[in-house]
């Protein structure tokens, strides 16, 4: 059965007018867009969604890009949705990111790459109810 995850284009990537590329590559790898909406965050609803690393010495930063601009929120649907996004998003640093990856193509630095998305069911879930009500 098809897993869902949750995948953001972040406000750099939107701002840089890749959204179009990314939704492409998006859909020609196999994900379907179950939902999907343009938005911005504020900072309350950054900090709850990045909940999990408050405690990091990039938080700050962390939200502080996230709220920069909007954002393009979606849920995804593919069997092994969860692993397989992480796996075209590519490493969370873009200078190790492999060829071919969404963070390889659109990254610019790890503060400033491109997407993110959801690192397990859990995560998913909570991410997808927080954005989506789903
Ligand atoms: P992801 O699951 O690959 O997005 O990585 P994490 O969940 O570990 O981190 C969330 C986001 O925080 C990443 O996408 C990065 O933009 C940012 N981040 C992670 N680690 C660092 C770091 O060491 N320094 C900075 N400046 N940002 C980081």
């Amino acid at each position: 059965m098809a897993e869902k995850t949750c995948a953001i284009i972040k406000p750099h990537a939107v701002q840089e007018g890749a959204s179009g590329q990314i939704l492409n590559l998006i859909e020609l790898n196999g994900f379907k867009i179950e939902q999907m909406k343009k938005m911005q965050f504020s900072e309350k609803d950054a900090q709850d969604f990045y909940e999990v690393h408050k405690e990091r010495p990039f938080f700050a930063e962390l939200v502080d890009n996230m709220i920069s601009g909007p954002v393009i929120v979606m849920a995804l649907s593919k069997e092994n949705a969860i692993q397989e996004w992480r796996d075209f998003m590519g490493a969370t640093n873009p200078e190790k990111a492999a060829v071919g990856t969404l963070r390889k193509m659109f990254g610019k630095s790890i503060s400033y790459n491109a997407t993110h998305g959801s690192d397990a069911p859990e995560t998913a879930r909570r991410e997808l109810k927080q954005l989506f009500n789903i």
